[in-house]
């Protein structure tokens, strides 16, 4: 393959190159974040791969990424001396987007451009974004362990195609040269590009060198030296000390991290010494992410050891109810060479999963009992984002089953709306005198749990009944049967027991009732014989003449629902 290819883009990459150099627009420094941010895992992932084959690194051990400028060509180029890429990465990767959630996301876009900008944003553009400045890349690269005639360049003015073609290049790594576009002159500056950097990439752990800028007497301008010098701090964010890093450094390094556009909601980091000793560094971002209900869906947490990157989406470190969460985790403890195989076996592993999973749960908590009315909305976008996920570890993770059930939030009768803002002590905080149990009812929608013909005799009592509607709820339920010591009781469920809640005049005339209709009960036991396993009287009724109940020990109608629409 030495002649030069020409090539069509995948359909999506069109589109998103389209929307996203007219949407991006006003925020295209980002750009330059975007490239370095790919420098720096070419980095992570050719010191990974070294860790078994020394011999990728030649003679060139020391990693950085360089920065370049050319006021005449008009030209800012990026380079690392990273992993590189082969003729067929730079297809796949430049050609394509191998991303999960691709599908969903343009089936979201709705041709509103500012509702897909902010779309956009959250599903991030990477690579592509050296577009909103340039009108034509080139990229430049050599794979680890490639011979210098095996370079590839690829070259694209971003609209319908791009072309490789076979190169010879010196070293190994990635050139990314951006032609810039008429207009984008004032990026070519040492200190504009400079300060770009300092506000988005600092938190990078490699070198970011520029060139140095001197002031030339003759010339009456500044001149380029041919001295480097390294314009970001260069060390590992999550190993600094936490005074050391401002919110906007965090909120950075959570966007390299996570490919997130968005800042995330929180974080909390911490060096962990004792039993296992490691550094984290976790994330919660502030929207869900398109595949969230992917079960294939790689985890978020990137695998450190003694700063070196071993792997991406390590989903042994958080458990499955939390593979939201984004972030770093540094171990001193585990091998360099450790594999997925043995993450799932270790002893420390499984400590600093556990360790992660009481912080985050810690983190989520302060979020859901703070005073300020700021960070309670965050618990709300929290929960709305995320809480029918945060309901799985009910039924996963019996040790913070508890802790768990304190940050559920739902639907209730004492508000007339969808929203899942009440907890279980608000709901016993308004239990009324006499009552001893927690009343839910579930359905698959609100206005049919709203609606429930059994919440008419609660509604009479004042009694309030928690709405249920999310698919989860119902296998929840299956491992929840109390909180605080008072049990949880589905309304639609058996003989009623309202306990110490119905009066002994209201007893009495329950069983005149009963007496009353006993001939009518047995006639349309009866007639119902085989559709019906029992016929009562109810007292649950205040408007409907009749209502379906399951019995005590049986599926509930809505479950019945659910499994028959999964086929079961
Ligand atoms: P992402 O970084 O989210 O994977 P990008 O669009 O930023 O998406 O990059 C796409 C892919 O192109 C990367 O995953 C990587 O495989 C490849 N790539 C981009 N830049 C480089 C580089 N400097 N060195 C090696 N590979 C790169
Ligand atoms: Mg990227």
């Amino acid at each position: 393959h030495a002649e030069k290819e020409t090539l069509g883009f995948q359909a999506e990459v069109k589109q998103l190159l389209q929307l996203m150099i007219h949407s991006l627009y006003s925020n295209k420094e980002i750009f330059l974040r975007e490239l370095i941010s790919n420098a720096s895992d070419a980095a992570d992932k050719l010191r990974f791969e070294a860790i078994n084959n020394d011999a990728l690194y030649g003679n060139d051990h020391e990693l950085k990424i360089r920065v370049n400028f050319d006021k005449d060509a008009k030209t800012i180029t990026i380079s690392d001396n990273g992993i590189g890429m082969s003729r067929d990465e730079v297809i796949s990767h430049l050609g394509t987007i191998a991303k999960s959630g691709t599908k969903e996301f343009f089936s979201r876009l709705s041709g509103d451009q500012q509702a897909d900008a902010a779309l956009i944003g959250q599903f991030g553009v990477g690579f592509y974004s050296g577009f909103i400045v340039a009108d034509r890349i080139t990229v430049e690269t050599r794979r680890a362990g490639a011979a210098a005639n095996e370079g590839v360049r690829w070259e694209s003015t971003g609209e319908g195609d791009y072309s490789v073609e076979a190169i010879e290049k010196a070293g190994r790594g990635t050139d990314v040269i951006l032609h810039l576009r008429a207009g984008e002159e004032e990026l070519l500056s040492n200190w504009k590009i400079k300060s770009i950097i300092r506000k988005y990439s600092d938190h990078i752990s490699l070198p970011i060198l520029m060139q140095k800028e001197e002031w030339d007497e003759e010339k009456k301008e500044t001149v380029l030296k041919d001295e480097f010098e390294t314009v970001n701090q260069a060390s590992a964010l999550w190993a600094r000390n936490k005074s050391e890093v401002t919110k906007e450094q965090y909120d950075e390094f959570y966007k390299h991290v996570s490919h997130d556009f968005q800042e995330p909601l929180t974080y909390t980091h911490n060096r962990v010494e004792g039993r296992s000793e490691y550094t984290q560094l976790l994330y919660v971002p502030s929207h869900a992410p398109f595949d969230l209900w992917d079960r294939n869906k790689r985890g978020g947490i990137k695998l450190y050891v003694k700063r070196v990157f071993i792997m991406d989406d390590a989903e042994q470190l958080m458990p499955t109810y939390l593979r939201f969460i984004k972030g770093v985790i540094d171990s001193a403890d585990l091998p360099l060479n450790v594999s997925r195989e043995i993450l799932q076996e270790s002893r420390d592993v499984k400590v600093i999963r556990e360790g992660s999973t009481k912080r985050v749960l810690g983190m989520l908590e302060e979020l859901a009992n703070a005073d300020e009315q700021e960070t309670k909305d965050k618990y709300t976008t929290f929960w709305k984002e995320f809480g029918q996920v945060l309901k799985e570890g009910i039924g996963e993770d019996a040790t913070n089953k508890d802790r768990i059930a304190k940050l559920l939030r739902f639907a209730s009768t004492n508000a007339d709306s969808a929203d899942q803002t009440v907890s279980f002590a608000d709901y016993i905080a308004r239990m009324k005198e006499g009552q001893d149990k927690i009343y839910y009812v579930t359905a698959d929608s609100y206005n049919a749990a709203k609606n429930s013909p059994h919440l008419e005799i609660f509604r009479k009592k004042g009694v309030e009944v928690l709405l249920l509607t999310d698919r989860v709820d119902e296998w929840m339920l299956s491992f929840l049967t109390e909180f605080d010591g008072k049990e949880l009781t589905s309304v639609a469920k058996g003989g009623l027991d309202l306990g110490k809640l119905e009066d002994e005049a209201e007893k009495k005339e329950h069983e005149e009732t009963e007496t009353q209709y006993k001939e009518l009960v047995e006639q349309m036991k009866g007639a119902l014989a085989d559709k019906a396993k029992d016929v009562r009287v109810t007292h649950r009724l205040t408007d409907s003449p009749a209502c379906l109940v399951a019995d005590e020990h049986e599926l509930s109608a809505n479950l019945v629902r659910m499994l028959k629409a999964a086929g079961q």
